[in-house]
C-alpha cells in the first residue's frame, strides 16, 4: 500500500502533488508524516470535545486537566500519542489511569487524515477537497463516541461543520464542481436545506404520530452538515447506509437481550457517522458505478 502510494507520488502524475514538491520520495514521506502528526494533534482536540461537550464545558478556554485530581496537564504531558505511552496511560500526579480512548482517538484521527490525504491525491480531486475530508473526520469521530455514550450529538459539533462546509464551498467552488462562488454556495446550501428540512419534518411529524421521538434533532443537524459537505448523493448514501446499520445493530441487540426490537433505544448518530467515513473513501467509486448502471457515462 505504502509502496503503491509512493510510486503514485513519485510518478508525479498529479499536478497537485508536483506543485507541493511531492514527486520525490523524501518530500512524499515527509508530507505523509506531517499529515499524520497534524491528524494526531486534532485527535487530541477531539478527545477534549468528546469529554467536555456532553458536559457543557468549554473546549477552548479551560486548560487541560486530570479528571480525577483536577491537576493541570502541562504541554509536555499533553503530546499526542507520545505522552500516553511515556506516562503509561496514567496521570503524572495522582496516577489515576486514563481511558485508552485518548490514545485510540489520536491514533485513528492520524491514520484517517493520512488515508484522506492519500485518497484526495490518488483520485486527483481538487486540493481543497482535503478540507472537506478533514471536516468530515472531525465531525464523524466525536459523533460516534458522544452519541453512543450520551445519546446526543452536540450543536457545537454539527453547526460549525455546517458553517465550515458553506464557507469552503464559497471560497473553493471547485470542491463541489461549481464554477462561481455563488454556485458553490448553492451547491452546499441547497442540499443542506433539502435534507435538513425533509428530516426535520419527518422528526416532528413522527413525534406527533408515534407519541415518541422517532428521529433526534441532533441527527437532523448532523445530516444537514453532511449534505452541505457531500451534496445530495453522499447525504442519501449516509442516511441509507447509516439507517441500515442502525437497524441491523438494533435487531442483533434485541436478539441478544431477548427483547422486542421496538424496546431497544438506538443511537442513530454513530451509524450515520461511520457511513459518512465510508463515503469519504468509496463515494466517488459508488457514484460512478451508479451512474454507469443507469446509463450515464462517467
Ligand atoms: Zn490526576
Amino acid at each position: 500500500m505504502i509502496a503503491r502510494l509512493l510510486m503514485h507520488y513519485t510518478a508525479g502524475s498529479s499536478e497537485w502533488w508536483s506543485r507541493l514538491g511531492m514527486n520525490y520520495p523524501i518530500p512524499a514521506i515527509f508530507g505523509l508524516v506531517s499529515v499524520f502528526v497534524l491528524g494526531c494533534c486534532w485527535g487530541s482536540f477531539l478527545n477534549v470535545c468528546i469529554w467536555r461537550m456532553p458536559r457543557g464545558e468549554s473546549v477552548v478556554f479551560a486548560p487541560s486537566h486530570c479528571t480525577s485530581c483536577g491537576a493541570e496537564i502541562r504541554w509536555f504531558d499533553n503530546l499526542p500519542l507520545v505522552s500516553y505511552l511515556v506516562l503509561r496511560g496514567r496521570c503524572r500526579h495522582c496516577h489515576a489511569p486514563y481511558s485508552c480512548r485518548y490514545f485510540i482517538v489520536e491514533l485513528i484521527t492520524g491514520i484517517l487524515f493520512v488515508a484522506a490525504f492519500a485518497k484526495i491525491g490518488m483520485a486527483e480531486m481538487p486540493p481543497a477537497a482535503l478540507l472537506t475530508a478533514f471536516a468530515v473526520i472531525m465531525l464523524a469521530l466525536p459523533t460516534v463516541w458522544i452519541d453512543f455514550e450520551h445519546r446526543i450529538i452536540p450543536d457545537a459539533l454539527t453547526l460549525p461543520a455546517l458553517l465550515f462546509a458553506l464557507v469552503v464551498s464559497v471560497v473553493f467552488p471547485d470542491v463541489c464542481a461549481a464554477a462561481t462562488h455563488l454556485q458553490g454556495l448553492l451547491a452546499a446550501l441547497l442540499p443542506a436545506l433539502i435534507v435538513g428540512g425533509g428530516l426535520w419534518c419527518f422528526a416532528v411529524t413522527g413525534r406527533r404520530l408515534a407519541g415518541r421521538e422517532v428521529l433526534g434533532l441532533g441527527d437532523v443537524k448532523f445530516m444537514a452538515a453532511i449534505a452541505a459537505l457531500y451534496g445530495l448523493p453522499g447525504a442519501f448514501f449516509v442516511l441509507g447506509a447509516g439507517s441500515l446499520g442502525g437497524v441491523v445493530y438494533g435487531l442483533v441487540m434485541a436478539a441478544r437481550r431477548k427483547r422486542s426490537p421496538h424496546r431497544i433505544a438506538l443511537p442513530l448518530g454513530p451509524f450515520l457517522a461511520l457511513a459518512a467515513l465510508i463515503w469519504l473513501w468509496v463515494g466517488d467509486w459508488l457514484l460512478a458505478a451508479y451512474l454507469r448502471h443507469i446509463g450515464i457515462a462517467f
